[in-house]
């Protein structure tokens, strides 16, 4: 599924080919299509949106506690 093929024969091309060795077209499918790079696309998003929620959740966790401290100091010295 993931090789370079002859869009005339569909013969089975290396990535060096320029040609193909069997018509001589040069037209070559590429194993990549539009719809491969719309998945890794989606596939970054996502991964993309996870960690962003993940690095927020961390972020509150992290500033929650600080926070507390912070407003007792206050409270205290007042
Ligand atoms: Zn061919």
């Amino acid at each position: 599924m993931y090789q370079y093929r002859c869009a005339c024969c569909n013969q089975v091309l290396s990535s060096a080919d320029k040609s193909c060795p069997n018509c001589g077209s040069h037209y070559i499918r590429s194993p990549f299509g539009f719809w491969f790079f719309c998945i890794i696309t989606c596939l970054v998003m996502a991964v993309g949106v996870m960690a962003g929620k993940l690095y927020f959740k961390q972020n509150q966790d992290a500033v929650t506690p600080k926070k507390v401290i912070t407003d007792l100091m206050q409270s205290g010295k007042n």
